[in-house]
Order: structure tokens, then C-alpha cells, then sequence
């Protein structure tokens, strides 16, 4: 659950279930909502550049 100021669009991740009352940046009081965008956490897992130069160490 991602979790979103409206004052600020300070974007984070809570540490528990529970709403914050109040933006961890911008310390304004009930700004606090939910985000719907629920696939930004799928963003993690991104592919790695498997291309390699092979050098040539002789
Ligand atoms: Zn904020």
C-alpha cells in the first residue's frame, strides 16, 4: 500500500496498516491518502542488462 500527501505529493511506504495523521514531510495534518496506483511496486522488479563485453585479456 503506497500512501501519498495531497499538500505535498510526498509519495512512501507506511511501516504499519494504520493511515498516518500527518505527512512525514511536510508535517501538515490529514493529508494523508491512499495511492491507486497499484502497480508502481511491480516496477521492482526490473531486468537486469545481461550484455557483456567480453575483453580479451591475452
Ligand atoms: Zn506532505
Amino acid at each position: 500500500m503506497k500512501l501519498y500527501c495531497t499538500s505535498c505529493n510526498y509519495q512512501f511506504l507506511p511501516k504499519t496498516d494504520k493511515l498516518p495523521n500527518r505527512c512525514p514531510y511536510c508535517d501538515k495534518v490529514g493529508t494523508i491518502e491512499k495511492a491507486s496506483q497499484m502497480q508502481d511496486l511491480i516496477d521492482e522488479v526490473s531486468q537486469q542488462d545481461t550484455e557483456k563485453e567480453e575483453r580479451n585479456k591475452h
